[in-house]
């Protein structure tokens, strides 16, 4: 599939590239890579967004290039959009019209693309932007690698997820010799967060519970506006829920302002949380997946609870 995302590309001019709404590091990485390698192919590319860069990730190259809209409205010869099951997910009008090209690593990944290039054993959709380049035979800068380590570290979750093997850090090792300075990546995106995450972090957990071996934390609203804090702080609240001992899954629940709540689940690997994400209309990987359910809060913790049931046990100790 590779060959033939790569004969899609060369036939054609002008690309658009896009990813998923509230985007996370395998996103901005691999777009913005995914784009300078097209340029270095003597291809006009650009990259549309639906939401902003989130701060940690501002200090990534190239991220100026990224125009945040609702809709795409220029002339493309296709759309390349990556690490999305879906052109809904992409949160942009506009883009059915055009001829899409699929690359994913997500187990809900579809084939909704008319060439569709999905790799459930890759660790993150960065990786196939570097076979691209590499089938390419486009060299990879030191800029391109920063972009692109930046999303393997952070979809591995610090190379600690499931999946991560011996590919992964051959991988990060190319990366590292291409010129990705791993130190300053992990400084940039592990040690820069903004005051009201830890604040929100706080709250996060005051509210958590743990029966047997779920546990779970939640922000309304309110707390969200105390702390000062928006939606990207809440990237990675969910781990440390998930760094109890004896925890296998773990869940944080955020109240949107429409009073639904957004779920990030996380599992040390047993149980696979993108089915029970599915089974909401959400998506994502074995160990980190996340949908919206109906509020309010109870409703939606015994929803979700119910749905993880098997890997429940009661007579477990309580938080
Ligand atoms: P997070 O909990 O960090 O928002 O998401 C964890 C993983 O699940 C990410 O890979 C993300 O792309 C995926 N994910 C989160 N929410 C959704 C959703 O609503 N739909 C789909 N398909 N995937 C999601």
């Amino acid at each position: 599939m590779l060959v033939e995302v790569l004969h899609e590309i060369e036939r054609r001019d002008r690309f658009l590239l896009t990813s998923h709404a509230r985007p996370d590091g395998d996103a901005i990485g691999s777009v913005l890579a995914c784009c300078q390698i097209l340029r270095q192919m003597g291809k006009q590319a650009e990259v549309v967004m639906r939401d902003a860069v989130p701060v940690i990730y501002k200090p990534l190259p190239f991220t100026e290039i990224i125009v945040q809209a609702e809709s795409v409205n220029g002339k493309y010869d296709a759309a390349i959009i990556l690490e999305c099951d879906s052109v809904q997910r992409t949160r942009l009008s506009g883009l059915d019209n055009h001829f899409l090209i699929n690359i994913d690593h997500h187990n809900s990944a579809r084939e909704f693309g008319h060439v569709n290039w999905i790799d459930k054993d890759a660790c993150a959709t960065a990786e196939l932007v570097y076979r691209l380049a590499r089938e390419a035979k486009v060299p990879i800068s030191p800029e391109v690698a920063t972009c692109l380590y930046t999303a393997v570290l952070t979809d591995t979750g610090s190379f600690a997820f499931s999946g991560t093997n011996e590919h992964t850090f051959t991988l990060a090792r190319e990366l590292v010799l291409a010129g990705a300075d791993p130190v300053r990546i992990a400084q940039s995106v592990y040690f820069s967060n903004p005051a009201s995450k830890m604040r929100l972090l706080g709250c996060a957990l005051r509210n958590l519970h743990r029966q047997g071996c779920l546990a779970w934390m939640s922000v309304t609203q309110d707390e969200m506006e105390r702390s000062e804090a928006i939606e990207e702080d809440c990237e990675g609240l969910v781990n440390y829920a998930l760094s109890i001992d004896g925890v296998e899954v773990a869940v944080f629940f955020r109240e949107l302002p429409d009073r639904r709540f957004r779920v990030s689940l996380r599992s040390k690997g047993a149980l696979d949380v993108a089915r029970v994400a599915e089974h909401f209309g959400g998506g994502g990987h074995r160990c980190a997946s996340g949908c919206a359910v109906e509020g309010p809060l109870s409703v939606s913790i015994a929803r979700i609870m119910a749905q993880l049931e098997p890997a429940h046990d009661p007579n477990a100790r309580n938080l």
